[in-house]
C-alpha cells in the first residue's frame, strides 16, 4: 500500500503517469484538476467558484480545494493507497494534506518530481487532447488516439482544455514557478523526494517510477 504525490509543472505528464500507475498498482488516482473540472461541468457550488480561476490559469483558493480534497479522502477506496496528481500546489496545501492524513493515522510515503523542460511542456500542452468521458490524456502528435477525436479507453469524445492555450499556459508556468516549485525543497528535506527526468517517453518514466517504488 502506497501513498504517492506527483510533483512537476503542467505538462510534466503527471496525469498520464498517475492513471497508468494507479491501474498497475491498484491505487486510487486523485487529480484535483479533474475533480475541479467535474465540478465545473456539473455546475456545483465548488465549480461555480473555481471556474474563473481555472480559466485564468491561477490557483483556485486553498480553502475550496482543501475542502474538496478532504471530502474525497472520506471515501473508502483511499484506504488501499492513492496517487495525488496536481495537489499539493503550494506549501499551505502541503501542510493541509499532512493534517488531513494525520486524522487518518497516515502520511505520504513517496514524492516523485517529474523534471521537465519548458520547450517540452509547451509542445505537450498545446497538443493535449482530453477525454470528456474518462479524463484520459492524449496528444495530437506524440500520443494520438487510434481513431481521431475518440478516446481509446472509453470511446468518449476528445476535447482541448480551455486553459491549454498560449496565454494561459504562460500564467500557469509562472504560478508553478512561484507557488509550486518550492514544494521540491520541502519534500526533499523530508527525504521522500525522488527526482525523475521526464522529457522523454512516458513508458520509460513509468518503469523508473515502478522500480523506485519497489525499492522504497
Ligand atoms: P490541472 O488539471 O492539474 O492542470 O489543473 C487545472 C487548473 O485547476 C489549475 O490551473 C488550477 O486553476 C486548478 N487547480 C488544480 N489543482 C489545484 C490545486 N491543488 N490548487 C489550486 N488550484 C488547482
Amino acid at each position: 500500500m502506497m501513498r504517492i504525490v506527483l510533483l512537476g509543472p503542467p505538462g510534466a505528464g503527471k496525469g498520464t503517469q498517475a492513471r497508468v500507475l494507479a491501474r498497475r498498482l491498484r491505487l486510487s488516482h486523485i487529480s484535483t484538476g479533474d475533480l475541479l473540472r467535474q465540478n465545473v461541468s456539473a455546475g456545483t457550488d465548488f465549480g461555480l467558484e473555481a471556474k474563473s480561476y481555472m480559466e485564468k490559469g491561477v490557483l483556485v483558493p486553498d480553502t475550496l480545494v482543501n475542502k474538496m480534497l478532504s471530502r474525497r479522502f472520506d471515501e473508502p477506496d483511499i484506504k488501499s493507497g492513492f496517487i495525488l496528481d496536481g495537489y499539493p500546489r503550494n506549501l499551505n496545501q502541503a501542510r493541509a494534506l499532512e493534517e488531513i492524513l494525520k486524522t487518518k493515522g497516515s502520511g505520504i510515503d513517496l514524492v516523485f518530481y517529474l523534471n521537465t523542460s519548458e520547450g517540452v511542456i509547451i509542445q505537450r500542452l498545446t497538443g493535449r487532447r482530453v477525454c470528456k468521458g474518462c479524463g484520459a490524456n492524449f496528444h495530437a502528435t506524440n500520443m494520438p488516439p487510434k481513431v481521431e477525436g475518440v478516446c481509446d479507453n472509453c470511446g468518449g469524445a476528445l476535447y482541448q482544455r480551455t486553459d491549454d492555450v498560449a496565454e494561459t499556459i504562460k500564467n500557469r508556468l509562472e504560478v508553478y514557478a512561484k507557488e509550486s516549485a518550492p514544494l521540491i525543497n520541502y519534500y526533499e528535506a523530508s527525504g521522500k523526494l525522488k527526482r525523475l527526468e521526464a522529457d522523454g517517453e512516458a513508458g520509460v518514466v513509468l518503469e523508473e517510477m515502478v522500480r523506485l517504488i519497489k525499492f522504497s
